[in-house]
């Protein structure tokens, strides 16, 4: 039964009433990561599900071989009961002018799986709109995978505009469509969701574990050691250190470490993590708050993405990914 995690309410499918989408005209837009496995998953139980997509999409021929019913963007909203966003986060607004918002019909209930558009008011629904959000806590094809094999992947469910008064209980009933009240739906806000997902990807996640590496890979190769080394210690075994936290947490981690790592990590750790990392993370934090970055990079996409696109020419150009290739090259478990 419901619960409370450091303050966070959870719930579990006894919680959840499906019910309360059984009846519901369906429509996922999108067919990529997230949209096959929701899409599936609500299908699966029992849910009318139609699939939004673009003339010519690729993704098209899939969806019906999977046994969904496909139509455009457009049509597919029109009737729709409840609409979940499932294309790409830059494309998001745009199509809602164009194909979403024109077709939307009164009293809707419009999801997304990420609090993007809808925290930075890049798309403003109507007042009689139901605002909700189901975000899975994981890629789509382990959404869809978990689900086939009985289990599922936490989610966060968050309310942003409730008109009907029961928006909280749709986002329940289609985060346990998909899976997740097998695992645990998880209370958030729509402002927590959106900053906390960018923070993490950027300061921590992406951003700064592989500047990490790349750092000490670069540190060691231009005091002279070889790059096969720099490589295997500073990024190849990054994933057994990762494996570890993942499974049972720092604790875990600095179990199977030895002694002498342990010493080097307490020691070490704040000398890299320094009060001007910390500010740099904080001055990182108030541009995702003030939305600054959220309007940097829907300029990059609005320009054809130019940053984008060179800093990923720049990035598969380093040394570091030319050694890794190599090296990967021996290892058959990865072929
Ligand atoms: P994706 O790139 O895998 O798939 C996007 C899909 O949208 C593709 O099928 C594409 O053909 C389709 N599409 C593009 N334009 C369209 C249009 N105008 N009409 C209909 N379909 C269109 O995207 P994704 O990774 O599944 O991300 C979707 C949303 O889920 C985003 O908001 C993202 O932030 C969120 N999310 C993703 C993950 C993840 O792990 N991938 C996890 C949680 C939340
Ligand atoms: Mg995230």
């Amino acid at each position: 039964m419901a619960g409370n995690i450091f303050g966070t309410a959870v719930y579990y499918d006894a919680d959840c009433n499906l019910g309360a989408l059984k009846g519901k005209k369906i429509t996922v837009l999108g067919y990529g990561s997230q949209g096959h496995a929701h899409a599936l998953n609500l299908k699966e139980n029992g849910m009318d599900v139609t699939v939004g997509l673009r003339e010519g999409s690729k993704s098209w021929k899939a969806a019906e071989e999977a046994g969904l019913a496909v139509k455009t963007t457009a049509e597919a909203v029109k009737d729709a009961d409840v609409v979940m966003v499932l294309i790409p986060d830059e494309l998001q607004a745009e199509t809602y002018e164009k194909d979403i918002a024109p077709n939307l019909k009164k009293g809707v209930y419009l999801a997304f799986a990420h609090g993007f558009n809808i925290h930075y008011k890049k798309i403003v629904p109507p007042a009689d709109a139901n605002i909700f959000m189901v975000a899975p806590k994981g890629p789509g094809h382990l959404v869809r995978r978990t689900f086939t094999k009985g289990s599922g992947v936490p989610s966060l469910v968050a309310v942003e505009q409730d008109p009907a008064g029961d928006t909280m209980e749709i986002a329940k009933a289609w985060a346990a469509g998909i899976g997740a009240g097998r695992a645990g739906i998880l209370e958030t806000t729509y402002r927590q969701e959106t900053e906390t997902d960018l923070f993490g990807e950027q300061a921590v996640l992406c951003g700064g574990v592989c500047a990490l590496m790349q750092a000490g890979f670069e540190t060691l190769v231009e005091a002279g050691y070889n790059p096969v080394n720099a490589y295997f210690e500073a990024i190849h075994e990054m994933k057994l250190i990762v494996d570890l936290i993942y499974e049972g947490g720092f604790q875990t981690m600095r179990n199977s470490i030895s002694n002498t790592a342990e010493y080097g990590d307490y020691v070490t750790g704040p000398k890299i993590i320094t009060d001007e990392t910390r500010t740099a993370m904080k001055n990182i934090l108030a541009d995702i708050q003030s939305g600054k970055f959220a309007d940097e990079f829907l300029d990059d996409y609005k320009g054809g993405f130019k940053k984008l696109y060179a800093e990923r020419e720049k990035a598969a150009d380093h040394e570091c990914e030319k050694v890794g290739a190599e090296l990967r090259g021996l290892m058959s478990w990865l072929k």
